[in-house]
This record gives structure tokens, sequence and C-alpha cells, in this order.
């Protein structure tokens, strides 16, 4: 194999993946790089659902970037013909002054993005599976819906693969990147290759690959569980009953879930996870998180659920919970994409092409600069 290529991309999930898929119109040579074959399940992109929604509480200035991922994600359904986007609605529920819901009502309102605003009453009438408390209320939107990650990322893939242009070299581990005269070099378990960009999407792994320098970031642990809600499992089952959701509950925990597809609930804590790393991950979960999820489906949506399985996955977070889209401070051809803070997989179709752009020298269409990292300056 020739070992030189234009651009590279260390890690193929979410972000990678979706980049090559882009870089494989430009018709330059790409190498794409992973420590496993992707998708798979050792990092964050895993557990068969994602939520995707528009009315984004964590922020109006992510409104376009959603909005972009959607015509994306729409676009390659269509040239692949898979099924990667189900539209099933969403309720974002909690306290009207919280993030959640105070946040998916500032973007609605600030892009005109229709909405339903439900209080306590309404939201049990139309979607019986929920028990919120009296002072609870809810934003639905029509749009929101879930995308199914590892069919994504294999689906980005695939595609990239038909342009001829683009190399794979899985199950191969990075070790090291250093910029010689302009052109980095990247030392790998399968030997070393070259490349005049490199786009860094190594998720979890990033901190373990940047020379000289450390992001902001730190990895959380978090759990996703599946149950059998018994008899009641109609309440949970189509759009118009059971729509994806997020909960901020009154202690300030928050809870996410999805519809039954045919294997049960899935419902997780959004953040709180404890602090982890790649390399010590504890994969099973414990008696005390278990009673920890089936105290809350026993209290909001009154379930004595049999639980059938669980899945550990890993945030990577920074302290502002946004994202990473920026060149390397020193390194001026490595790009950083570090877009997790566990909300990162809807903007996955749009992400890929925002550091495709970066990697050709182009400017994305979109604004990124609230994903600089000149922002840490300083922590
Ligand atoms: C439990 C959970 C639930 C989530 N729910 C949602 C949701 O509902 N909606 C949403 O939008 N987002 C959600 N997210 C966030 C989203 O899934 C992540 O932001 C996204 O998948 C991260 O993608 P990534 O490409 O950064 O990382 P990954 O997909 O993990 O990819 C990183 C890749 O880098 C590779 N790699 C690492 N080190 C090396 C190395 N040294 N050499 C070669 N390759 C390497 C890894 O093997 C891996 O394939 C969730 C995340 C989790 C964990």
């Amino acid at each position: 194999m020739n070992h030189s290529f234009d651009i590279a991309i260390v890690g193929a999930g979410a972000f990678g993946s979706s980049c090559a898929y882009h870089l494989s119109f430009s018709g330059k040579k790409v190498l794409v790089l992973d420590l496993f074959q992707p998708p798979h399940s050792m990092g964050s992109s895993h557990g068969l659902t994602r939520i995707i929604r528009e009315a984004y509480f964590e922020g109006p200035h992510y409104v376009p970037l959603v909005q972009q991922a959607y015509v994306l994600w729409d676009k390659l359904e269509k040239s692949s013909s898979q099924k990667l986007l189900l539209p099933t609605g969403g309720l974002m529920i909690g306290n009207p002054n919280g993030k959640v819901v105070n946040g998916a009502l500032q973007s609605a309102q600030s892009y005109g993005l229709p909405f339903e605003y439900l209080d306590n009453k309404d939201i049990i009438e139309r979607f019986p599976a929920f028990r919120p408390g009296p002072g609870d209320v809810g934003v639905y939107e029509q749009r929101a819906g879930i995308l199914f990650p590892e069919h994504c990322i294999q689906t980005h893939l695939e595609l990239a693969s038909r342009s001829g242009n683009i190399t794979f070299q899985f199950n191969s581990r990075v070790t090291g990147l250093e910029e010689i005269k302009g052109i980095i070099r990247i030392t790998t378990s399968a030997g070393v290759f070259e490349a005049a960009r490199v786009v860094l999407s190594a998720g979890a792994w990033m901190n373990d690959l940047l020379p000289g320098f450390e992001l902001p970031l730190t990895v959380a642990r978090q759990p996703l569980y599946w149950f059998n809600p018994g008899s009641v499992l109609p309440q949970f089952s189509g759009p118009d009953r059971h729509p994806v959701y997020i909960w901020e509950l009154a202690d300030q925990r928050m809870i996410y879930g999805f519809p039954n597809l045919g294997d049960g609930i899935k419902i997780a804590f959004h953040h709180g996870g404890r602090q982890t790393s790649p390399g010590t991950l504890e994969r099973e979960v414990s008696p005390e998180e278990l009673a920890e999820i089936t105290a809350v489906l026993k209290e909001h949506f009154h379930l004595e659920p049999e639980f059938s399985r669980s899945s550990v996955c890993m945030y990577t977070n920074t302290t502002d919970e946004g994202f990473i889209l920026d060149f390397h401070p020193f390194l001026k051809n490595l790009i950083i994409a570090s877009p997790c803070s566990g909300h990162g997989f809807k903007f996955s179709s749009s992400i890929g092409k925002i550091l495709s752009d970066l990697a050709l020298g182009n400017t994305p269409e979109l604004d990124i600069s609230a994903f600089s990292l000149s922002r840490f300056v300083g922590q």
C-alpha cells in the first residue's frame, strides 16, 4: 500500500464515518483508520437508537446545525435506500422554568418551529404511559424521531467505499501524530502513514492522541437499559402513543427514552455518570444502578417492569457541554472533532460535512464559531 494520503481520518465512528462519506466526493486520496471494525460497541455510538430533535434545549445556536443534519440524513436515506430515521415526535418534559422545557421553548420560538405546549393533564391524556407531576409541562415537537446509529455509520462507510478513493485501515491503533514540515506522520500498529491533513475524531480516546496538548474533556460512563413493560406495552408503542422524550425530574436528574420498537422500552439517565476512561470502563451494570432506574420507572411511569438487558456507553464531555470543531492550536493541519457531550449523534451527518470542508480548506456553510477551542482559553 502507498502510505501517503491527502487526508486521513482517525476514528470512524459517528463523525469520522460521515466525514469519510463527504470526502468521498472530493476526488482526494483519503485514509480512514479505526481501532476496531466500525460500527462497534466499544465507544459512544452503539445501543441501537439515538434521539434527533429540532427545538433544541441546549441552545438556539444548534438549530441551523440540526436543520442541515435533517436534510443530509434524508439525502443519505435516498442515496442508500436505507431507513435511517424514524419520525416519532418528541416530548421535552419538566418544570416550565427548567433547562429542558424552557430551553426547548426558546429554540422553538427563536426559529418559528412548530410545537405544542402541554400541561400535565394533556400529557397523560395524549401519552398515557407518562405520569408527570402536577407542576410538569411538556413541549411536544412532531419532527423529532429516532436515528439508528450503527446503521447510519455503516451506511456512511458503505457509500464512501463506493468512490474508490478511500482506503480503510480498521483494527489498527493510531499511537502517535506529529507534524513534520507541514505533513502529518501517523504512527499506527499497522505501520506509518503520512497525510497533508488529519481529522481526529477519536471520541472518548481524543486526549490519548493529542500531541503536546490536552482538551478540557472528561469521559463519563453512561448505562442504557431495556425493560419489558408487561401488559401496558401498547401504551409504549407507536408514535401517537409514545414519542421519544427527555424528562428533567424535580431533583434535576434527566432521563430520556424511546418507544417500544419490538424489543421493549429503552431508558437511561442523561449525564450524571461517573468519570471513567475507555481503558478502564466498567461495562457491567451494578444492582444499585438497576435499582435506581427501576425506581424511576415506578415513580414516573407507574410501572413494575421486567428488566431485559443493559449496555454501557461513554459521554465525552466538555466543560460547557458544547462541541469542539477546530484546528489544533500548534499543528495547523490537524482538525479536532470532539462533539459528543452526550448529544452529538443527530448532528453527525452535518458535522461530517463541516469536517470535510475544513479538511479541504473550504469555509463551512454554517457558522461554527460557537465550537471553537478559543472559548476554553485559561481552563
Ligand atoms: C448512551 C449514549 C446515548 C446517547 N444518546 C444520544 C442521542 O439520543 N442523540 C444524540 O444526538 N446523541 C446521543 N449521544 C451522543 C452521540 O452518540 C455521540 O456524540 C457520538 O456517537 C460520538 O461520536 P464520535 O464519532 O465522537 O465517537 P465514536 O463513535 O465513539 O468514534 C470514535 C472512534 O475512534 C476510534 N478510535 C479511538 N482511538 C483510536 C485510535 N487510537 N486509533 C484508531 N481509532 C481510534 C474508536 O474505535 C471509535 O470508532 C449518546 C451517547 C451515548 C454514549
